[in-house]
């Protein structure tokens, strides 16, 4: 295809030169033809002035007009060269005083408005090409005034074309020639030049239909081919400018996508050029008739503020300074989660517009408030027994020594209680705000499970309480031992604390996977009623107040347990068996 469409222009090229060349030639050739005519014209003149002359003197010396014999002006014809020549004499009144080729010259008509004979009475000669309404032949007719007369002399006239060419020959050998030569140069010229033209024209089709195109498009060496080369390079240069431009626009669009944040940047006629998944599924959300369009937030209620705040900046207004962009953020709550928006209007007017979903952000803050207000209270109460035994001891002292050391019993039980609740809030807050902090490595569950053990053996014996774990020696998590510690730490101690005598404890591995070890840890107690179970990991829920305080519980415990499980990767869950006691199914991270 490439072929024929270079072939095709090479043909045209090549055929608009040629008419050109041909349009030259027969424009040189009737230049040429022109030259020789007037060459042979003049030619012509010359011998017909010469003619002219002879008669003139043949007339003069043989005093032929007085003697009126002008018939022997037949001799001088009878002389010259070629029988075709005519001689007249014409009178200056115009009267035909005698013509070689008529007999009666008085019967010929008056002769002074012939153009020859005009022309010579005003210029001395004059020459005029006509046919003959006497011999019916084209001549040339030839006229010279003399004083008295004038003598014309007149030749069959065969000035053709064909005579022409026969006398140009040579000539027309050399246009031949030269047709030839320039015909071949045309060939390969044009040969050059449609192979740059169809290369440029190769590309650009290619260029248009978005093709792979080698960064080596190979021109000939001319002044086509170096600005096609220069296009080539030209081009190459764009297109790399632009692909590079393209992967960064995909390089911000996939940071874009990463951020938790929704973002799209709107152009200053507010059309959308750039948009993120998370602005589409906060939109979503927030719209109720469900907006997917970016531009759709200009209608919005949810967005007024925004819609106000750009009506006060309307692109062109004023020139906006690039450290004073202006600034728009607020707060918008829909449903139970809340979105910052965050707009921001950029030099040339385009802006963009920021979605922050501060939901999680919210209600940690207001679950900081609850617990600070919770830990307040819980500090309170041991707080206030401690300064009441101390006030006691005070306002009735002497106090008998045994009464004494049971109020100081009692008030270090309570500051016990005060220590434990701080640890256990300060743990707490560590799980939740600097869980990086806590160091993991591969961890024996086994070790941590048998000292969980040793440290309730006594508390357990005292409860009869069965403790039995299946926990075998290659169970390895990948954990941090104080915590995992912790857990069971906690959960035995709930046992203990709220099971009941007698009971048993059973600790097993049932379930494990590529990633995790599932653990069960179920007591055969009291169990939880069924509905406190799904809050049972709140911070300070209890079941039942009064029997916690007595047990010294915080209220903490199966939060931290919880906290705990989640930081190792791992989830959580609690049910009360049919048999009667309390399981917890929790899951822990094999790496
Ligand atoms: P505390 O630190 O006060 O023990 P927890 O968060 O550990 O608080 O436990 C919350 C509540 O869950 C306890 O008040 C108790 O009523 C109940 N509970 C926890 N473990 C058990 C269990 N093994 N058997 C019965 N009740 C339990």
């Amino acid at each position: 295809m490439v072929q024929v469409s270079r072939k095709s222009f090479r043909t045209r090229i090549f055929f608009y030169f040629f008419v050109i060349f041909v349009l030259f030639t027969v424009a040189i050739l009737s230049f040429q033809y022109q030259r020789e005519k007037k060459y042979r014209s003049s030619r012509l003149e010359n011998t017909l002035d010469y003619t002219a002359q002879l008669t003139r003197r043949f007339i003069e010396r043989n005093q032929l007009i007085s003697s009126g014999n002008l018939s022997r002006i037949h001799e001088i014809r009878e002389i010259l060269p070629g029988e075709s020549t005519r001689i007249t004499v014409i009178g200056l009144d115009g009267v035909v005083l005698f013509d070689s080729s008529v007999e009666d010259v008085e019967l010929m008509e008056n002769h002074l408005d012939r153009p020859e004979v005009q022309k010579a009475l005003l210029e001395e000669t004059g020459s005029h090409i006509r046919k003959s309404e006497t011999t019916n032949q084209e001549y040339y007719y030839y006229a010279r005034r003399y004083p008295g007369h004038f003598v014309r002399i007149a030749v069959v006239y065969d000035m053709e074309i064909r005579n022409f060419l026969k006398a140009g020959q040579f000539f027309i050998v050399f246009i031949v020639g030269a047709f030839a030569i320039i015909g071949l140069i045309l060939y390969l010229v044009t040969g050059q030049l449609s192979l740059a033209v169809t290369r440029l024209k190769d590309f650009s089709v290619r260029a248009a239909k978005d093709e792979v195109i080698e960064s080596e498009v190979h021109f000939p060496d001319n002044e086509l081919g170096i600005i096609g080369s220069q296009i080539v390079r030209i081009f190459h240069n764009l297109k790399n400018a632009k692909d590079k431009l393209a992967l960064e626009q995909e390089k911000l669009l996939n940071h874009l996508n990463v951020l938790n944040e929704g973002i799209v940047f709107f152009n200053r006629n507010k059309q959308k050029t750039l948009v993120n998944r998370h602005f589409v599924q906060y939109l979503y959300f927030i719209s109720k008739e469900s907006a997917l369009n970016p531009e759709d937030i200009f209608r919005m209620e949810e967005f007024n503020k925004l819609t106000e705040f750009l009506l006060a900046n309307p692109a062109g207004s004023s020139t906006i300074k690039p450290d004073v962009l202006p600034w728009l953020e607020y707060v918008i709550p829909s449903g139970d989660r809340f979105f910052k928006v965050q707009c921001i209007i950029f030099q040339d007017f385009s802006f963009e517009v920021i979605l922050t979903d501060i939901t999680r952000l919210e209600k940690r803050r207001l679950m900081k408030q609850q617990l600070t207000s919770n830990i307040a209270h819980e500090l309170k109460t041991p707080l206030a027994s401690i300064k009441g035994y101390l006030e006691t001891m005070i306002n009735h002292w002497p106090v008998p020594p045994d009464k004494q050391r049971n109020f100081i019993e009692k008030a270090y039980l309570q500051s016990e209680r005060l220590t434990s609740l701080i640890n256990d809030v300060s743990l707490l807050n560590n799980i939740e705000d600097a869980g990086e902090l806590f160091r993991f490595k591969t961890v024996m569950l086994k070790e941590i499970v048998d000292d969980v053990h040793g440290n309730f053996a006594d508390r357990m014996n005292v409860h009869s309480i069965n403790f039995r774990s299946y926990i075998s020696d290659e169970i390895e998590v990948k954990g941090n031992e104080s915590l995992l510690f912790s857990i069971f730490q906690n959960l035995v101690e709930n046992s203990i604390n709220y099971g009941g005598n007698g009971i048993s404890i059973e600790l097993r591995v049932y379930h494990s996977d590529e990633l995790y070890y599932y653990i069960s840890y179920a007591d055969t107690g009291k169990g939880i009623p069924e509905e406190h179970l799904s809050r049972i990991f709140e911070r300070f829920y209890r079941v039942d107040h009064g029997r916690t305080r007595e047990s010294g519980g915080t209220g903490l415990g199966l939060a931290i347990v919880k906290n705990a499980v989640q930081l190792h990767k791992g989830e959580i869950s609690v049910r009360n068996r049919p048999e009667g006691g309390v399981e917890f199914l929790f899951s822990l991270s094999k790496k």
